[in-house]
């Protein structure tokens, strides 16, 4: 049996139990807090990402995976102290999530020496707390694949290859960069049912979606909430015409909801919360999305599917 890597360790993939695969406790740039720690708030976040880890307990989550990474806040203790205190298994990524931007010191590395650096929090743990990685996390958005993105992308096959871990690649459909990321780890030769293209529901363009599933990769129906890139009807109506034509067993269901995030300031936060995406939470699929796909044809079992057998089936591959 695989086992899957968390923050208290190795355990079977059976063990892995209901699972959120696509959520954040914690989310800012990791220079902009240890430059600025005047705009941060600890009390505040610990506060959102433990009452968030309470309630998607309640709801019978047993596994959150976070695919936090360089510049999205990753801190493994913080993620260790929210599995502690709430009792859920939390399983973490190493990576590098821009869409564009190296630092110098990266600029300066080839692919092998990115990929060496993965590699170590694989095999040896995330900084320096011998809490190993489980999965890959790299990016490409607006900007496309940049020449620096595809440079982490490589690196992200390179290590996956070497250790193989699977990939979660956070992807624009409406920039169409999934098959053009897929064509990458191709070239790479890493096996495609290692590979989830994340925020693949941002998109209701069945042509795209099916496209990209032809290369053979899992997708993230992940942003249920995030209603500015695309609203929850749309995403349902996607969620069900993939189900009718047996997809259930390459999907995912997650919220990519951030508990904190600092990308706006704190009161347009609370302003964009309130106006641009009112639903957006850790909860939003049990209380509206769930029942709804349910009433409108959704079985148990492909729900099962996707939250239960997919995530051992991409963690366990
Ligand atoms: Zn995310």
């Amino acid at each position: 049996m695989a086992a899957v890597e968390t923050v208290n360790g190795p355990i079977d993939v059976e063990e892995l139990g209901r699972t959120l695969i696509h959520e954040h406790f914690r989310t800012h740039d990791e220079a902009m807090r240890f430059q600025f720690p005047h705009l941060y708030d600890d009390e505040h976040e610990w506060n959102a990402a433990i009452s968030d880890a309470h309630a998607v307990k309640g709801h019978g989550i047993a596994t959150v995976v976070e695919p936090s990474a360089m510049y999205l806040h990753r801190d493994a203790g913080f993620s260790k102290r929210v599995a502690g205190e709430s009792g859920l298994q939390i399983v973490l990524a190493t990576g590098i999530y821009t869409y564009d931007h190296l630092p110098q010191a990266l600029l300066s590395r080839n692919e092998d020496q990115l990929a060496d650096i993965f590699v170590h929090e694989i095999e040896n743990g995330i900084q320096g707390t011998g809490i190993k990685a489980a999965f890959i996390k790299c990016a490409a958005d607006e900007p496309g694949l940049t020449p620096n993105v595809e440079k982490v992308h490589r690196a992200a096959a390179r290590a996956s290859n070497r250790t193989g871990k699977p990939i979660m690649a956070h992807s624009r459909p409406a920039s169409g960069t999934g098959p053009e990321q897929m064509q990458i780890f191709k070239e790479e030769g890493v096996d495609p049912a290692k590979v989830q293209v994340a925020h693949t529901g941002d998109s209701d363009d069945l042509d795209y979606i099916e496209r990209l599933l032809e290369t053979g990769c899992w997708i993230g129906m992940d942003r249920y909430g995030i209603d500015i890139y695309l609203p929850t009807d749309r995403r349902n109506a996607t969620m069900l015409a993939l189900l009718e034509r047996g997809y259930a067993d390459r999907m995912f269901i997650s919220q990519d909801f951030c508990s904190t995030i600092d990308w706006f300031p704190r009161e347009i936060q609370e302003y964009l919360k309130a106006n641009e995406v009112p639903d957006w939470s850790m909860t939003f699929i049990f209380e509206k999305v769930i029942p709804e796909l349910k009433e409108r044809g959704m079985t148990d079992a492909q729900l099962d599917q996707m939250m239960v057998e997919n995530p051992k089936g991409w963690l366990g591959s």
